[in-house]
């Protein structure tokens, strides 16, 4: 049996790309899709446990490759029986492939340059072409990129082959190809050259993933699901050559059978308008019959635009990192609980929320522990979000099912406000 399954439940829409419900099997359990991703950066999802983590209904979970490498390291993790293992969180599993950290933290080193949002691209991109920055163009090679650790300054070389070798110690169910994320200012000509350079580096990843030194099969690759990555930037040439290429791409195994991808992520960072086309031309040439993971995506619209154009799974920081700093997601829109007027608020966080922080505290508890700077409000508002935003995808697999996409997506998107 391959590393995992996907099958399509129902599919909606008038053309491709379609909306489809589905469920993902991997060897720790299965991943009913639409499904959110909660990012667990460093082998955990801050402030919370992984009871906490289940009890949201979230079904999976993505770490760091870049930052588990660096700290404890990836021997470290695989010693402690890979990711479930290390971390007690006993369902399925993803690493993302280290690059776009290696790129845009490694870029930023030294630059006193702390927060990475959205923002991080234009980072780069200048860091690129600052000749005091520590990582100078000719630091990306036709091989890799040489990066600085965010810890200790200290100089490391990832390859598609280290990248994999490091997911491979960590042992998710899902890892990802090493790619280059370019920032969608970059001109044409670099986008090209990135992108052909991504296409070799993902050919190295299967390769790697699949084959010893011997020319053997990898008792990995048939436990881990390897995923490719589109890229392309903002133009649709060159993002319809890269889904055209990924989807094509394979290897021959010694039995004469091919072997591709188990699924593919879309990656880059997105001009906010451009996202949607982006998702449209990328789904309408990959193969119906693999996951797709939009990689980086939270925000309530975001979501329902790209499940509209046949994305089955997402991750984003938004949810936990709003948490953690008081931003609290309603389907009204986010409210942030510092305010004043939550005080002497004795209401939930939202009417209605099934999470274990509506059903056992006030807006006016929440407030006071931020205000306080306790421990707990950054835990409790994190389960919260967690709780909305996964329940909101699993609302929308819902309404897939039932037909009701459409209408539900208007309704919801109606209430809620982006910016409070
Ligand atoms: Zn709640």
């Amino acid at each position: 049996m391959s590393a995992i399954e996907f099958k399509i439940v129902k599919k909606i829409g008038e053309e491709a790309p379609f909306a489809r419900a589905g469920i993902l099997t991997t060897k720790h359990g299965d991943i009913e899709t639409p499904a959110f991703v909660v990012v667990g950066t460093k082998a955990t999802v801050k402030g919370i446990t992984p009871e906490m983590l289940k009890d949201t209904g979230a079904q999976v979970m993505l770490s760091n490759t870049y930052h588990l490498y660096l700290q404890p390291g990836n021997e470290v993790v695989r010693d402690a029986g890979g990711l479930q293992g290390f971390s007690n969180w006993h369902g399925p599993t993803m690493t993302d492939s280290g690059g776009f950290q290696a790129f845009s933290l490694g870029a930023a080193f030294g630059k006193n340059i702390t927060k990475f949002t959205k923002g991080e691209s234009e980072i780069l991109l200048q860091s690129r072409r600052d000749e005091s920055s520590p990582l100078k163009p000719a630091q990306i090679d036709a091989n890799g990129v040489m990066f600085r650790s965010v810890i200790d300054g200290s100089v490391h070389y990832f390859t598609p082959e280290k990248s994999i070798q490091i997911q491979h110690d960590l042992g998710a169910d899902i890892i990802f190809a090493f790619d280059e994320c370019t920032s969608p200012q970059e001109p044409y000509a670099y986008q090209a050259e990135a992108m052909d350079r991504t296409h070799r580096w993902a050919k190295q990843s299967l390769m790697y993933h699949v084959f010893d030194e011997q020319g053997k099969i990898k008792e990995a690759s048939e436990r881990q699901a390897l995923f490719g990555i589109v890229q392309g930037g903002r133009s649709e040439k060159l993002r319809k050559e890269s889904a055209e290429v990924l989807k094509n791409m394979t290897i021959t195994l010694p039995d004469g059978s091919t072997k591709g991808f188990d699924g593919f992520g879309i990656g880059g960072s997105f001009a906010k308008e451009d996202m949607t086309t982006a998702v449209e031309w990328v789904n309408g040439i990959l193969p119906e019959d693999k996951p797709r993971h939009l990689l980086g995506i939270g925000e309530a619209e975001d979501l329902f635009e790209a499940v509209e154009k046949g994305c089955d799974l997402f991750d984003c920081v938004m949810p936990t990192r709003n948490g953690r700093t008081g931003t609290l997601l309603t389907k009204y829109g986010k409210m942030n609980i510092s305010n004043a007027k939550y005080v002497n608020d004795f209401t939930k966080i939202e009417d209605g929320c099934e999470c274990y922080t509506c059903k056992n505290y006030s807006r006016a508890y929440i407030s006071h522990l931020f205000r306080a700077k306790e421990m707990l409000g950054g835990t409790l508002a994190t389960i919260h979000n967690i709780y909305f935003t996964v329940q909101l995808v699993k609302n929308i697999r819902e309404s897939i099912l039932n037909d009701t996409f459409f209408k539900f997506k208007k309704e919801f998107l109606s209430l809620y406000h982006k910016e409070e």
